[in-house]
């Protein structure tokens, strides 16, 4: 075998006795673990995934280990659209921003009617809810002694 040429017979011989080898069956092996380990890997970051959103992740998990890859893939298209803490972050991005929206320096303390925070007066009942500042006009909150904008005193 070493040296010379190869008939057809020698080669078809010397695959024939790759395929039989310690080295393929080792190959083989080695592939097939990998498979199981890419299998054991989707199962466990299915169930991982559907509880993160609040899916059944035990039907989940369950599913694409009987089928492989095939449940994964369903799971995949069918799967809540978002994480349970991206859920939370945003319902508590919205209380925070109702806050600010019902914030009292928003609102008339007079009439309770909404008003910019740059008013000085209020629209609707002429209460006085700002002083504008001489120098640079900015309005400017009651009760304060100096512009925080141009420090003009006043
Ligand atoms: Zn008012
Ligand atoms: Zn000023």
């Amino acid at each position: 075998m070493v040296g010379g040429n190869l008939g057809d017979a020698d080669l078809f011989s010397s695959i024939v006795s790759f395929f039989n080898s310690p080295l393929f069956r080792l190959t083989e092996n080695l592939f097939l673990l990998f498979l199981v380990v890419v299998w054991g890997s989707l199962v466990f970051w299915t169930y991982r995934d559907a509880r993160r959103r609040g899916g059944l992740a035990l039907y989940w998990a369950t599913v694409s280990l009987i089928f492989p890859v095939a449940g994964w893939l369903v799971y995949l298209i069918v799967r809540p659209p978002e994480y349970l803490e991206d859920m939370r972050e945003r319902e508590l991005e919205i209380k925070t921003k109702e806050a600010v929206l019902g914030n009292t320096d928003l609102v008339c303390p007079s009439c309770l009617k909404p008003v910019d925070k740059d008013f000085l007066i209020c629209p609707y009942c002429r209460r006085r809810l700002k002083t504008a500042c001489p120098s640079c006009e900015r309005p400017l909150k009651i009760g304060w002694t100096i512009c925080p904008y141009c420090q003009e005193t006043l």
